[in-house]
This record gives C-alpha cells, sequence and structure tokens, in this order.
C-alpha cells in the first residue's frame, strides 16, 4: 500500500489524523494534512484506508503498485493474429 496526500486538495478536517494518527498528522501552521508514512506496515493499513474513505476532499489518495496484473507502461499481453 502507497498512499499520496494532496496537500492543496487538503481543507484541514483533521479526520485522517484522528482516524489514523500513526500515518497521518496535521500541519500545526495551516492545519493541512502530513503524512507521515505513505507506506504504512500491515497493521496500520485498515485505518490509513478509513482515513481515505473519510476524508471529505478527497485528498489523501490510496496507490496501488503491488498485486495488480495491469501493466502501467501500456504494453498489450498476448495479441489477436
Ligand atoms: S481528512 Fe482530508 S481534508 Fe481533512 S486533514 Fe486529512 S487530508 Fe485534509
Amino acid at each position: 500500500m502507497e498512499l499520496e496526500a494532496d496537500r492543496e486538495r487538503c481543507i484541514g478536517a483533521g479526520m485522517c489524523a484522528l482516524t489514523a494518527p500513526e500515518v497521518f498528522d496535521q500541519d500545526l501552521e495551516d492545519g493541512r494534512v502530513v503524512l507521515l508514512d505513505p507506506s504504512p506496515p500491515t497493521r496500520h493499513q485498515a485505518g490509513a484506508r478509513r482515513a481515505v474513505d473519510v476524508c471529505p476532499s478527497g485528498a489523501i489518495t490510496l496507490v496501488s503498485r503491488d498485486g495488480s496484473p495491469g501493466d502501467p507502461s501500456g504494453a498489450t499481453p498476448g495479441g489477436i493474429a
């Protein structure tokens, strides 16, 4: 699991830091999200997913880079002759 946080989009609601304090914090200056751990360990992943769900601005994104059969390079598997 990898996470990304868009500070421009964040409105400082703080739901992420409340939901998964091991993964998210808030900037003391502007209240916007601070991503403490972009690759949280398994024990913190459920909380991180919940934080993505409860964020009212959609500022946190879950980036899945493992276990996906798709190839982002655009290569097409197989071929029709
Ligand atoms: S829950 Fe979303 S809007 Fe609120 S502080 Fe976290 S990232 Fe920002």
